[in-house]
């Protein structure tokens, strides 16, 4: 996704629906978009946290495989 798109300016939806983060929970597409053209800082900081939010799920989904694999290899 990319926030900077004039399509989010604005959407009151979460950046990700399926997302559980506090940035998907509390912030809309638009505010994050407005912080991202306003230059402030906290834009990168919410943006991280979803993004490690992000990748830490896939993570888990990876270990789930993975056990799962090793379990029907037992
Ligand atoms: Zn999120």
């Amino acid at each position: 996704m990319n926030i900077k798109s004039r399509r989010y300016a604005e959407d009151q939806g979460p950046p990700d629906a399926a997302c559980g983060c506090m940035v998907c929970r509390r912030y809309s597409r638009a505010y994050l978009r407005h912080l991202m053209h306003s230059g402030e800082a906290l834009s990168g900081t919410l943006n991280s946290i979803h993004n490690l939010a992000f990748y830490l799920g896939i993570m888990e989904r990876v270990r789930a495989s993975l056990a799962a694999a090793a379990e029907a290899t037992a």
